[in-house]
């Protein structure tokens, strides 16, 4: 069993940690016995997208995000032909912008996104961002669990079909609506850093189900070892409690 990964812009694309996912997903399928294979693909780099099981896109901020638009816009029917394959795609922050229909920056420039999805994103009028550590309620499949993580955007994403998860403290894609992220059983977006799979275990194990399914439509979920999870779970918790969630 193999998990083939390509972890797009991770020169430019790596806010808050963001690169712990990729170390925690190779953590959680060494102990397993599932090789984890780790390429990247930057700006002009040829790579054919839709042999991976997962794409990557972390956080970054607006200089970046303009920095490598048109690289991703010219790999548009490459990253539909992954989707198309049943390539798991997770993009964290201002990854997870550009998958959208725009996005308007702090200076009010426009990016033209992939316009994969119904979402677009733009800037707080006064440049208010939400920024701080944040806790969900999120439904994957037959599991709901709280998950948390750390934002700090400028962006307000509106017009979210699909969100990732209900905003239990925190703001989430924006200030006002209390949904965060978006999840279509295939691309998971959200804007939480922090990183997100060190701190959310569950997430981690999802992604990894979801991923390996590409090439084995019969892996199940509860066909990955359990590990012991007890100081990720007490550290959750701690959180959890400082946000008075639970
Ligand atoms: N530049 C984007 C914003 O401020 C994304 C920031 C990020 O990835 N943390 O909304």
């Amino acid at each position: 069993m193999k998990l083939n990964v390509c972890w797009m812009y991770h020169d430019i694309m790596d806010l808050y940690g963001d690169k712990g996912n990729m170390m925690v997903l190779e953590k959680r399928c060494k102990d397993r016995g599932i090789d984890f294979l780790l390429d990247t693909c930057t700006i002009g780099e040829e790579k054919d997208l839709s042999t991976y099981d997962l794409l990557f896109i972390g956080g970054g901020a607006d200089k970046e995000q303009h920095m490598l638009i048109d690289d991703l816009l010219s790999r548009k029917d490459n990253i539909k032909k992954a989707m198309d394959s049943n390539t798991f795609i997770l993009l964290i922050c201002g990854g997870y912008q550009l998958f959208g229909q725009y996005y308007i920056d702090a200076d009010n420039n426009k990016i033209d996104c992939l316009k994969f999805f119904d979402y677009y994103t733009e800037n707080c009028e006064d440049k208010k961002r939400c920024i701080g550590n944040i806790a969900i309620n999120c439904k994957l499949e037959d599991q709901e669990f709280m998950v948390i993580g750390f934002e700090n955007h400028g962006g307000q994403t509106q017009n979210v079909k699909h969100p990732f998860g209900q905003v239990l403290a925190g703001h989430g894609n924006n200030f006002e609506e209390k949904t965060e992220g978006f999840y279509n059983g295939q691309v998971l977006g959200t804007y939480m850093h922090g990183p997100l799979l060190p701190k959310n275990p569950k997430v981690a194990d999802f992604i990894i189900y979801k991923s390996i399914q590409k090439h084995n439509p019969e892996f199940q979920l509860s066909d990955l070892l359990p590990l012991d999870d007890s100081l990720e779970n007490k550290a959750k918790n701690q959180m959890l409690q400082r946000l008075q969630v639970l």
